[in-house]
């Protein structure tokens, strides 16, 4: 079963002799006729209402709008991970960080009020300091997408990694001095009960003055308040968000207009229709020949 929203595309990608598909909110279906699900963010309790299904597939490489079901059936699921995504993932950061590190946007005011204005850099990039948390699949493809610039790179993850050219943290013991050593600090953990609003003022307060803080996973990883105390007090330098804890962004939200923050709607990686139909006849024609299902989550560990 395909989500609403989507169109025609997936259902003809997917549906064959064998199968058939459809899409949610737009077609008529007999609950027990459902064997696999696919979508982003079902209904809470919409799932359990299916006797036969066998399996589900995310369409997002997060798996918190289903996880946050409290009546999600104890079946497989999987996550979308798809290499154009993290490709379009690593371009935001890398795009955001380089506006922000060579000073753009003062060069755009100038420029918008006809002068002209040199800069020099404020600091060189083999002396700034980017830290990943979360250096999974995505977190990985940030930090190997800003290896040429030779910036000091570092990322925080549960287990340990060797990644070439970026300095490992580990665990929560090493959280803190992985925050003090984050001239630019990116948020791409998943949303788990560990994560949620761990971008919060006690974690600002350990980032370096003048700190960035960019936040690529969920809305909830971010204390939205916090975060602004700490641009308008002075300690964070500015904060680039793409996901909010309420999207769309509220039009009474003081994110909108902040001078510190850039604000896009939930952009930086848009998951690619063509590729995630594949993706999920991929899966259905695994568990129909018994062929183990890849990116499999632990609900344990909530990703
Ligand atoms: P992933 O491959 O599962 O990687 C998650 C990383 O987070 C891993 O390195 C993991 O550590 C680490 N982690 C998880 N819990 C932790 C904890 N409690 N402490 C320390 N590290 C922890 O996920 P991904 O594919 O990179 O995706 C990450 C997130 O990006 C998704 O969950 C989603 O929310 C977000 N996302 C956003 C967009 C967008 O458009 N804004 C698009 C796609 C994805 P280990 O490696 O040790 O397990």
């Amino acid at each position: 079963m395909l989500p609403p929203g989507w169109d025609a595309l997936g259902k003809r990608s997917f549906a064959s002799d064998a199968f058939d598909a459809v899409l949610h909110g737009r077609e008529d279906y007999r609950p027990e006729d459902i064997a696999y699900f696919s979508g982003f963010r079902p209904p809470p309790g919409f799932l359990k209402t299916l006797p036969r299904l066998k399996a589900m597939f995310s369409l997002g490489a997060g798996v918190d709008g289903f996880l946050r079901d409290p009546d999600l059936p104890r079946l497989p699921l999987t996550r979308f991970v798809d290499p154009t995504l993290m490709h379009e993932m690593a371009q935001y950061v890398v795009m955001h960080i380089l506006i922000a590190h060579r000073g753009q946007r003062a060069f755009d005011r100038a420029q918008h009020q006809g002068q002209w204005q040199q800069h020099m850099l404020q600091r060189a990039s083999r002396d700034t300091r980017i830290g990943i948390l979360g250096l999974g699949d995505i977190g990985a493809a940030i930090a190997t997408s800003l290896l040429p610039f030779d910036f000091q790179l570092s990322g925080w993850s549960r287990s340990r990694k060797n990644l070439a050219g970026v300095k490992s943290f580990a665990g929560a013991d090493e959280l803190p001095p992985f925050l003090a050593q984050c001239d630019y600090c990116v948020c791409v953990l998943p949303l788990t009960d560990a994560t949620r609003g761990i971008l919060n003022a006690e974690t600002f307060a350990q980032l370096p003055k003048g700190a960035w803080v960019i936040n690529v996973a969920r809305g909830g990883h971010l204390i939205e308040n916090d975060l602004i105390a700490a641009l308008d007090g002075g300690h964070l330098a500015g904060a680039v968000l793409d996901v909010f804890r309420s999207e769309p962004l509220p039009p009474e939200s003081p994110i909108w207009k902040h001078p510190k923050i850039t604000a896009t709607p939930h952009i930086a990686g848009i998951t690619d229709a063509r590729a995630a139909f594949a993706y999920v006849a991929d899966c259905v024609m695994r568990c129909e020949s018994g062929r183990p299902l890849e990116n499999v989550v632990d609900p344990t560990r909530g990703y």
